[in-house]
């Protein structure tokens, strides 16, 4: 799982190695190069000691007047002169050996006898830096080569090649000077090793200390992980509870529908009979009841009936769109005709309690995709609601117009006893009602609001609730632009 202590140990470590290695290197070249500078400054002081030696007396001769071949210098006396000369000069100093060059490399002069009277091959760069004016130097370790005071092994040199000028300030000659830094080499070498072992100590410090601090951050992390793991394996545990309680629940809910629906279609079929025999009786079809009492009763069966029947052709309906059963029967519906349907249907009944009713539908409505039977539903529930809770001498208006945007728009609006805010949401539900069962004047189940609801929204539309107590109550239904199939081109827009 978590590998953090290790890629800390082995990265951290890596990098604290590396960074050990790289300080010390740089040090460790620092030094070398300050001990380069120092001993070619010295040099060159060292070389201007010489020169005032020996170059007013031997600068001919090394210029011009000498021969050009070694043993003919080797034997020239000059050159023990200038060796007494260079030797006493440098007695008890770093200076371990001097040559004198031509400007052309050919040395005149080697505190090294085998090396006079040649042309100098390497070092090229050097000699030409100095022959500008511009003294070099070079740092190297010797293990073997003849020094003034005779032969040297395992020496760090610092070789400068420095020019000699003239009388006139010309550069004539060219000297170069071993001198040896073995032992400021050795200080950098044992300064090297102490800061070697300082770093690696307060790095490994430091590398424990944060290694503690690591160590202790993966065991948080990992019993938070741990933590994590087991409130996931909750989560998911309780997830999977509420999706089988959410299943169960839907299935409930269906065998509720299935139900419903079954008892709603058995409970119909005896009803229609004693609809249908009720009716027969109050007619007195095959002759006469004899007290007219019988006549009251057969009229009392068939208007109770009519109620359950009515009732429980709701009851089938919600159930049917609670399973997702609802079948729509569509087609291009002339709203004018069946508004007008409607408001005629109920129009004696609003009489009879004193009520007028308005219908208010412009010439030009358009066609309304959507189910005939299903639309007359929505208004007869939405009319006799309007009829039921508006007192006499009211008023209720039936109304249809197109939105700019293209909605269709339908309302019924009544001066009725209105709802009280609180009730507005809660009476969109089914069997809900704002006066208790026990308390009602008026006849009614609870579910005309939310079957109307609900087949508003089985045609896209929506239904909103206006409302104020004492004063009126307004229903309205928007539907979306495709619900209205326009077929006149020059249909002007209505705002009812
Ligand atoms: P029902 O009319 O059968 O009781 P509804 O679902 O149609 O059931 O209405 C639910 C309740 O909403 C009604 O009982 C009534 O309290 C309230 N209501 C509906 N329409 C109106 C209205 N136009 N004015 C005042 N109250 C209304």
């Amino acid at each position: 799982m978590f590998r953090l202590l290790r890629y800390y140990s082995v990265a951290s470590g890596l990098a604290l190695l590396v960074v050990v290695v790289v300080l010390v290197a740089i040090y460790r070249q620092a030094s070398l190069a300050s001990i380069v500078e120092t001993v070619e400054s010295e040099n060159v002081a060292m070389s201007q000691a010489l020169a005032n030696a020996i170059w007013p007396k031997f600068s001919d001769y090394v210029t011009v007047g000498a021969p050009e071949d070694g043993d003919a210098l080797r034997a020239r006396p000059e050159t023990l002169e200038i060796h007494a000369a260079a030797k006493s000069l440098v007695a008890g100093l770093s200076v371990v050996k001097i040559k004198i060059y031509r400007l052309n490399g050919l040395s005149i002069y080697s505190s090294d006898p085998s090396q006079i009277g040649k042309i100098q091959s390497y070092n090229k760069a050097s000699i030409a830096s100095a022959r500008r004016g511009v003294p070099a130097s070079e740092f190297r370790f010797r293990p073997e080569f003849n020094g003034i005071n005779g032969p040297l092994s395992d020496r760090h040199i610092v070789g400068s090649y420095i020019p000699v000028r003239g009388k006139s300030g010309k550069i004539e000659a060219i000297f170069e000077l071993y001198s040896d830094a073995t032992n400021r080499v050795e200080v950098v070498s044992s300064d090297v090793k102490w800061l070697s072992i300082g770093l690696v100590w307060a790095f490994g410090l430091l590398y424990g200390v944060l290694f503690i601090i690591v160590r202790r951050a993966d065991k948080i992390i990992k019993s938070q992980y741990a933590d994590l793991r087991h409130e996931i394996g909750n989560r998911l545990s309780a997830q999977q509870r509420l999706q089988r309680a959410l299943e169960e629940a839907e299935h409930a809910n269906k065998s509720k529908s299935d139900f419903l629906a079954h008892m709603s279609h058995e409970l119909r079929t005896p009803l229609n009979s004693i609809l249908g025999f009720s009716e027969t009786m109050d007619q007195e079809v095959f002759g006469k009841l004899g007290d007219k009492k019988y006549v009251e009763y057969a009229k009392d069966i068939h208007r109770s009936g009519s109620h359950l029947l009515q009732l429980i052709n709701e009851v089938l309906d919600v159930s049917k769109v609670e399973a997702g059963a609802m079948e729509m029967n569509e087609s291009n519906v002339d709203l004018n005709d069946t508004m007008k349907e409607c408001a005629a249907l109920m129009k004696d009944e609003a009489k009879k309690v004193g009520i007028k009713l308005n219908l208010s539908v412009p010439k030009y409505l358009p066609e309304f995709r959507g189910d005939d039977l299903r639309l007359k539903q929505i208004f007869l529930n939405l009319l006799s609601n309007a009829i039921k809770f508006t007192p006499t001498g009211g008023e209720i208006t039936l109304e249809a117009g197109l939105e700019e945007s293209g909605s269709l728009k339908i309302a019924v609006a009544d001066t009725g006893i209105g709802i009280e805010a609180e009730d507005l949401q809660r009476i969109l539900l089914p069997f809900e009602q704002v006066e208790d069962h026990m308390n009602r004047k008026t006849p009614g189940t609870g579910l005309g609001l939310a079957l109307t609801k609900a087949l508003t929204e089985l045609h896209g539309g929506k239904l909103s609730l206006e409302s104020e107590f004492g004063v009126g109550t307004k229903v309205t239904l928007r539907f979306p632009p495709e619900r209205a199939i326009i077929t006149q081109p020059e249909l002007p827009l209505i705002h009812p």
